[in-house]
């Protein structure tokens, strides 16, 4: 695993340095994305990125090619959550949640997940158009 690769983008004029948290992610992608909250905090468990790492490998295996996941939604504060109509115990808020979605069917998406320790012990709810993962209590939707 790479780490401490830092490298700088540009957050609402602000630069923030880009930190790798894992082989294929970066801490910016779980930052809030509501609009005068928190300043696009963006705490993460280590569950969960080690768990998305296992997802993205149980899904390239599975389309047999290197097969990227986005991440829609991270870590959202209480105001954003709010916001966004998200339950007050989303596992959103306590970073232990993402919504994500790829070039996969989502339902192929649901699959894959089941075959990953911490999600299958964790919550996976499907959506149209993407998956959430948390590394909280077992429950699907
Ligand atoms: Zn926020
Ligand atoms: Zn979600």
């Amino acid at each position: 695993m790479q780490k401490a690769n830092v490298r700088l983008y540009l957050k609402e004029g602000v630069n923030v340095p880009r930190e790798q948290m894992s082989e294929h992610f970066y801490r910016d992608e779980f930052a809030c994305k509501g609009e005068h909250c928190c300043n696009g905090s963006a705490p993460i468990s280590e569950k969960l990125i080690d768990g998305l790492e296992s997802f993205r490998k149980a899904l390239s295996s599975y389309v047999g090619e290197d097969t990227p996941v986005h991440i829609n939604s991270g870590f959202r504060c209480k105001k954003h959550n709010t916001e966004e109509g998200g339950e007050d115990e989303s596992e959103h808020t306590n970073a232990n949640a993402v919504d994500v979605s790829s070039d996969v069917p989502v339902v192929i998406m649901y699959e894959c997940a089941l075959n990953v320790d911490v999600f299958r012990g964790g919550g996976i709810g499907l959506y149209s158009n993407r998956l959430h993962l948390d590394v909280g209590r077992k429950r699907r939707w």
